[in-house]
């Protein structure tokens, strides 16, 4: 972002206005934590500012500060619409298409607001007003941070917005371990904690909130992990049935695909899950190194994302999407077989 669109920016939201900030669909912690985040940021300025989530996310997000006043589209389509349309500030973060916004696409596009994407997906589209878009982030909350510096408002970082940018760092970068994980993300990391944000709390609202139901559908999961070694390849499947057996809630499979990555050797794991209400297979592909999951999603799986961490999706069915995932393998045994 120049300084040039900086200072537009700055001017802009130097009088109260009516801002509307929105994640994409089925949000993570990067995607709730910055929107948070910002929304934090932004009510200091006495701006009107709601948040609008196309639709709900699991649980263990759902104890940040002022998590609850988070709308869901899903839920009330003509006043989320009415916001939309009368906003004159969009912010979306977390994606890079307003595809990724599921049916808020169409009234979003169409809105007169002026649009600001904050994101750190490959390949962004060119929908915003002001695009400040950097791939070697680790995190959206990272670049809410590094925003939040540019309008030189980093006093403005009270224990609440720490709280929402450390979360989103933390679950974007598997609790700093990714290889987008900089010293500069351990220096805001730092700087977070020293403003509020309670690390150890934050690490166990996320990941220590366990139901026995999800630790035994991880069980099932890990018991259906294959591995194709010529390939370097490990991937898990989950039928609907399986899911219903355990009980399955919204964010349960989070993570379990990193199991397949864990292998020796491993370079590329899958987890393909299927969704009988969305009537397609849910897919989540990890790499390690050079080999681009976001290309393979692009070009095989109707999805797309990082190199070393995509989503897709398939309308075939569990049976049809895995002879297909095999079956592309060997168009990338350069890539997989170093
Ligand atoms: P996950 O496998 O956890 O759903 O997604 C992995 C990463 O890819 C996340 O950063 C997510 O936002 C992104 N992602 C998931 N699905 C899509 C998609 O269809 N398109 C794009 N561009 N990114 C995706
Ligand atoms: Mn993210």
């Amino acid at each position: 972002m120049t300084t040039e669109e900086i200072n537009r920016i700055k001017t802009l939201l130097s009088l109260p206005k009516a801002i509307v900030i929105i994640p994409h669909k089925n949000p993570d912690g990067d995607a709730i934590g910055s929107t948070l985040g910002l929304f934090h940021y932004l009510k200091q300025y006495h701006h009107n500012v709601v948040i609008i989530a196309p639709n709900d996310y699991p649980d263990f997000l759902k104890w940040m500060p002022e998590e609850s006043s988070i709308l869901k589209y899903e839920n009330d389509k003509a006043s989320c619409d009415t916001l939309i349309e009368h906003a004159e500030v969009i912010f979306t973060l977390d994606f890079n298409s307003l595809g990724r916004i599921g049916d808020m696409e169409d009234v979003v596009a169409t809105a007169k607001g002026i649009k600001v994407m904050i994101d750190h997906h490959q390949q962004p589209d060119d929908y915003a007003t002001y695009t400040y878009s950097d791939v070697s982030m680790s995190s959206t909350c990272e670049m809410v941070f590094n925003f939040i510096e540019m309008l030189e408002d980093v006093d403005k970082i009270n224990s609440a917005i720490a709280t929402c940018l450390y979360t989103g760092i933390m679950t974007d970068t598997g609790s700093f371990r990714f290889p987008s994980t900089t010293s500069t993300t351990h220096k805001i990391i730092g700087e977070l904690i020293k403003k509020g944000a309670n690390n150890s709390e934050i690490h166990n609202n996320i990941y220590d909130t366990n139901s026995y139901d999800r630790l035994q559908l991880l069980g099932r999961a890990l018991s259906n992990l294959k591995v194709i070694p010529e390939y370097r390849t490990a991937y898990i499947t989950l039928t609907q049935e399986e899911l219903n057996t355990f009980n399955f809630k919204k964010g349960d499979t989070e993570g379990f695909v990193n199991y397949g990555l864990s292998l020796e050797g491993i370079v590329f794991a899958a987890i393909f899950i299927e969704s009988h209400q969305d009537e397609i297979i849910k897919i989540s592909l990890r790499s390690k190194g050079d080999f681009s999951v976001n290309e393979l999603s692009r070009t095989h799986f109707n999805g797309g994302g990082h190199t070393n961490a995509a989503g897709g999706r398939s309308t075939l069915s569990l049976k049809d999407t895995i002879d297909k995932f095999i079956s592309i393998l060997p168009n990338y045994k350069q890539d997989l077989n170093l």
